[in-house]
């Protein structure tokens, strides 16, 4: 009995903190749509590293501006920070609401850069955007005629794979969301670990275990204080209906996903498995009631249901555009 209370209070006491901030997350875009100036996009980079890895990229050059203009960028202007600061571009899946600013951004991206994506989004990026038809190609690979500007890059599924010109490496995992193929991206710095989600439904809505198999990869990195954060979607309000969800999630479910974790994490201390973990709330879906309501705010709604189911004592992080978050 005195063992198990003595471990029960180990336990309490090293799940008290989290670990010294390793990650920096400059969001570009933190919508999951209508807004077009503020649509799914973060910038990753480790503390001791100057380039980033971009995650999504609906909105790009505006939120650079914003980000220069909040001073969050280390006085590096726009121009720099798109051809020298930003090699990668991981994109989750092909929708346009992850896309669209590096769409437009494209042709002044450089050789040294690269567009990362799983094989079936890369294939909806070759053949139906970058296709001479909807935008020219300016990458090395899909319609012809290439112009060679940047370099496309095949990401296989459940790999370790190096972003290139970063210090960080990517494992890719499937996502359900709702019929299409999405990724979540597991990002590793030496033994430090940030966890982001594209675009997905729940686990229990697209009869898939997809999110459970992404559970299972990081339980032990949560265990072991290796886990950062976790960058995941809540599109909606719990007042949408589950066949209105359109792969995607809304609080109950997000938190549902959650405690699937802290259950694999530690079975008998639900509430303690996850305290203090940083997740960071993306793609809120806003209405347009917001724009024409002043008192009225999807995203405080959403983080207000979140707070609210939060019985694992996560903690919930609501992304600004241009606002450096560490993690
Ligand atoms: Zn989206
Ligand atoms: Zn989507």
């Amino acid at each position: 009995m005195r063992q198990l209370l003595i471990t029960v209070f180990i336990f309490l006491l090293s799940s008290a903190g989290y670990c010294a901030p390793v990650f920096e997350i400059l969001p570009l875009g933190v919508y999951g749509g209508l807004k077009d100036g503020n649509l799914s996009a973060y910038l990753l980079k480790t503390i001791e590293s100057e380039n980033y890895t971009a995650l999504d990229s609906g909105t790009l050059v505006y939120g650079l501006l914003v980000a220069v203009d909040r001073q969050s960028v280390h006085n590096k202007n726009v121009e720099d920070l798109l051809q020298k600061y930003i090699p990668a571009y991981l994109i989750s899946h092909a929708h346009l609401d992850h896309l669209m600013g590096l769409v437009m951004a494209q042709p002044e991206l450089r050789e040294q850069q690269t567009i990362m994506a799983r094989e079936e989004t890369m294939q909806a990026l070759q053949k139906n955007i970058f296709n001479w038809s909807v935008w020219g190609n300016f990458g090395d690979a899909g319609e012809t005629p290439h112009l060679n500007y940047q370099h496309y890059q095949t990401m296989p599924l459940l790999q370790w794979i190096a972003i290139p010109n970063t210090d960080m490496q990517v494992k890719v995992f499937p996502l359900n969301h709702g019929g299409m193929a999405s990724s979540a991206f597991l990002i590793r710095y030496k033994t430090e670990y940030i966890l982001y989600f594209g675009d997905t439904g729940a686990d229990s809505i697209e009869k898939s275990t997809n999110i459970e198999n992404i559970w299972k990869e990081i339980s032990p990195l949560i265990i072991n204080k290796q886990l950062h954060g976790i960058m995941l979607e809540c599109s909606f309000l719990n007042s949408q209906p589950d066949n209105k969800l359109f792969g995607h999630l809304k609080p109950n479910l997000f938190m549902a996903e959650l405690r699937q974790l802290a259950a694999m994490v530690n079975p008998l201390y639900l509430k303690n498995s996850l305290r203090g973990l940083p997740v960071v709330v993306t793609h809120v879906k806003p209405r347009l009631v917001d724009f024409s309501n002043a008192q009225q705010d999807t995203r405080e709604q959403v983080i207000n249901e979140l707070s609210q189911q939060n019985d694992i004592g996560v903690k919930l992080i609501m992304p600004e555009q241009g606002v450096m978050l560490s993690l």
